[in-house]
């Protein structure tokens, strides 16, 4: 089969074509510029044909994907944006909605072929601001929404994506339910993914990755923060594999599925990192791993159930692998 894959050439985007053409499926890469899809073209160039660039400008305009979703039997929308600088919630919101919104329509018109979407929406979607313990699986939703409508400009960057998570996945869903289209809808939810960048890709540190980065080995944080401060995490790479089971399982059609290898604190990362490079920075010495309290866990044993999604990579597989593309890239 042929899948398009929007946001392609991002952090997590590169895992999943890969994932694809590893599997033996043809991949149309959606990029938004002409050096991003040569940039694709030679990182997938040993794969032939069996790769291909498309290039959509700008994915909130009419019918943006009208050509692209022609003649594929799956879609991988990733393209969202995800920084933490947004001045307006619709700096994020608009490109989530409209980009979500716009496959869908597009798929719905065009891709007769198409028999799955997976949106890639995240743990963003699910959390909850405010303070207390909280247990959260599928069912839950941000209360980052409200949020934003009542602070507007005012919300905190991080409150912002989480509602333009939340509000293009419930978009996604509002789509399905009113235009009952020929194809089925998967969202794959994943927390903070960390892992190694794409190698030989120009990646830069996203948002996540940055944030490894600059606990780990800029050991920027306090030590309060190392210790209590941390959220949930999956590796890039089994973030990926969860895509390619999303497009795959039947049993996954319709279904929001949170993908979770673990939870942590900042310095169980330190820790983790400093098996592999004792030169890393300390952080907190008197952290005790076994009295953490994870103020917000979420259930995930339905990417096991439905994805068959086990035998996730570790902590310090992750921390191992990451350090020696950070080296591979001058950055340690
Ligand atoms: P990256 O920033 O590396 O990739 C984002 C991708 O989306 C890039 O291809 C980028 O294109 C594209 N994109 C961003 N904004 C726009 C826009 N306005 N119009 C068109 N394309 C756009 O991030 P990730 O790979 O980490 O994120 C991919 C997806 O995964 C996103 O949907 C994100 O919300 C989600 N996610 C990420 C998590 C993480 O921890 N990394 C956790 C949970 C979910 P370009 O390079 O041209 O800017």
């Amino acid at each position: 089969g042929k899948i398009l894959v929007t946001g392609a050439n991002g952090y997590i985007g590169l895992w999943v074509v890969d994932a694809l053409l590893k599997q033996n499926y043809s991949v149309r890469s959606a990029v938004r510029s002409a050096s991003k899809a040569a940039e694709l073209q030679t990182l997938f160039g040993s794969y032939g044909t069996k790769h291909e660039t498309a290039i959509v400008e700008d994915i909130t305009s009419p019918g943006a994907f009208d050509e692209s979703v022609k003649g594929v039997d799956g879609i991988v929308h990733l393209a969202s944006p995800f920084h933490m600088h947004a001045k307006t919630p619709s700096e994020l919101i608009d490109p989530a909605v409209g980009g979500a919104v716009g496959v869908l329509t597009s798929a719905f018109k065009c891709g007769h072929t198409v028999k799955r979407v997976v949106l890639t929406s995240s743990t963003a979607s699910i959390s909850q601001s405010s303070p207390g313990n909280h247990v959260l699986s599928e069912v839950d939703w941000t209360d980052s929404v409200k949020i934003v409508e009542e602070q507007g400009d005012k919300a905190s960057p991080f409150i912002m994506y989480r509602a333009s998570k939340s509000l293009a996945e419930q978009a996604a869903w509002k789509f399905v339910r009113e235009h009952k289209p020929q194809w089925d809808l998967v969202t794959a939810c994943p927390p903070y993914v960390f892992g190694p960048l794409f190698p030989g890709s120009s990646a830069t540190l996203g948002s996540s990755m940055e944030d490894w980065y600059n606990t780990v080995v800029k050991g920027t944080k306090t030590a309060d923060t190392l210790a209590n401060v941390g959220a949930a995490w999956i590796d890039v790479r089994d973030a990926a594999r969860a895509h390619v089971l999303a497009l795959q399982k039947e049993e996954a059609g319709n279904e929001r599925i949170l993908i979770v290898t673990g939870h942590y604190k900042f310095q169980d990362w330190v820790n983790s990192a400093r098996k592999f490079d004792p030169e890393l920075p300390k952080g907190n010495e008197s952290y005790k791993p076994e009295e953490a309290v994870h103020q917000t866990i979420f259930k995930s044993d339905k990417a096991a159930r439905l994805l068959g999604l086990t035998n996730l990579l570790s902590m310090d597989q992750t921390s191992q692998d990451t350090l020696e593309d950070l080296k591979s890239r001058q950055l340690l």
